[in-house]
């Protein structure tokens, strides 16, 4: 069987957003075809005493909300427990700057979770923030306290998540070159990275080093909005339905594709300074091939934010053998995937208006209805999806922008810099 899974997300404990509607979700999950949902946060106490109070495990390690009435869902999306973890640790060139990456885990139990809190506690973490933040001497005492966890839990899957944004372990400042030079002997233990929405399979598999890594997508959503929920998500084989199971696949790397945000739209692809940094609030953002000398602002004359298309690219470059021989590149493992726009997004943009509007969110749910799920618009046959698009009775400005959209017709201006997700323009 096929599970579409957004396994990191967050709960309102990780800032962003107040509290979550489980019923809102549950609906939401149905529209984007989302089987598999991350709990969020589940080392956070008061969440995870929400999550106790609402859930109930339906099978090994899977959990359902309580109390749900079965025929209102066309399917019965399955949440799996997760947190992401923060570590932080002296940069290993200069003990002085230190490097944080973000982490994620999934637990097969709430037991498991109370285990991993005690542990965390211990070690001083704070766990009253969503994403506890683990502090480290040095590499080697993160590397023994990782490993020594990984050995106690076998069945916990630690995931770097969006690894080329500065919070990720290969991006911003103090960069990481490799899996290993962070993570040591752990490096080991990690079988999936996650590409985050300004990376894409192809840019990450293209390097040599991660070539051997199952990407993964996710929402890392903060609310249950429909433009947050699911605007990533992977898709994969499992046998039985149960946490085991989905570790399993992970491991062995039965992936079917992935549905991911175009890199541009995501919020770290170029290099550049966002506006409020600055005293005349202008932005200033560049491509790879523009970028200036030691990536000095031109404004504010601080070294601005890396993007993901100039890690990428560096680490890419690193690789001399690759660039004499390029038809090597052939070579790599690939992974399906398929780009995405949030749908209510482009209803709002085309009618100029808000995704909140109720005019848009009507709209919306007139071509969920006849596509299925979101994601269909980017998966089915293109000449398929165009005559459903077609055939709708909504405004032919929206319909000529659904069709743009699946044309390729569009273009992010500017793309994403410095925390700003990027501008969608439809060229139709
Ligand atoms: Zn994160
Ligand atoms: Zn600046």
């Amino acid at each position: 069987m096929i599970l579409t899974c957004d396994i990191h997300c967050h709960s309102g404990y990780s800032g962003g957003v107040g509290k979550i509607s489980f019923e809102k979700l549950y609906e939401n999950l149905q529209i984007k075809g989302i089987n598999l949902y991350g709990s969020a946060d589940a080392l956070q106490p008061d969440w995870r005493k929400t999550l106790k109070e609402s859930l109930v495990e339906s099978e090994e390690g899977l959990f359902v909300l309580k109390n749900i009435e079965e025929k209102k869902y066309k399917f019965i999306p399955r949440v799996i427990l997760e947190s992401e973890i923060v570590l932080t640790a002296p940069y290993f060139f200069d003990k002085k700057r230190r490097k944080s990456v973000h982490l994620l885990m999934t637990f097969p139990a709430f037991y498991v979770v109370e285990k991993i809190v005690k542990i965390f506690e211990k070690f001083g973490a704070k766990l009253s923030i969503g994403r506890p933040y683990l502090k480290f001497d040095d590499l080697n005492q993160m590397e023994d306290f990782l490993m020594n966890l990984s050995e106690r839990f076998h069945d916990i899957e630690f995931i770097p998540a969006h690894i080329f944004t500065p919070d990720g372990v290969l991006g911003g400042e103090n960069p990481i070159d490799c899996i290993e030079q962070f993570f040591g002997q752990f490096g080991k233990k990690i079988n999936a990275l996650e590409s985050g929405l300004s990376a894409d399979p192809d840019m990450i598999l293209k390097i040599k080093s991660l070539n051997n890594f199952l990407v993964i997508s996710n929402s890392d959503a903060h609310s249950e909005a429909l433009n947050r929920i699911g605007r990533e998500f992977f898709a994969i084989e499992i046998d039985n339905l149960s946490y085991f199971d989905i570790i399993d696949s992970i491991r062995k790397k039965r992936l079917v594709y992935s549905v991911e945000f175009k890199p541009e739209h995501g919020r770290y692809f170029l290099t550049g300074h966002r506006a409020d940094r600055h005293d005349n609030n202008q932005s200033i953002y560049f491509k790879v091939e523009d970028i200036p000398e030691n990536l000095i602002c031109p404004i504010c004359h601080k070294r601005m934010i890396e993007g993901v298309e100039y890690r990428v690219q560096k680490l890419f470059l690193k690789d001399k053998d690759l660039i004499n021989k390029k038809a090597d590149l052939n070579l790599f493992r690939k992974q399906k995937f398929f780009y995405s726009i949030p749908l209510i997004e482009v209803v709002a943009i085309s009618l100029n208006s808000s995704i909140k509007s109720k005019k848009v969110n009507d709209i919306y749910r007139l071509i969920i209805d006849e596509v299925g799920f979101e994601s269909n618009l980017y998966m089915m046959d293109e000449k398929k999806i165009i005559d459903i698009i077609n055939n709708l009775k909504i405004e032919d400005k929206v319909k000529s922008s659904l069709a743009a959209i699946r044309k390729n017709l569009f273009k992010f201006e500017p793309a994403g810099f410095d925390g700003n997700y990027g501008q969608l323009k439809i060229l139709n």
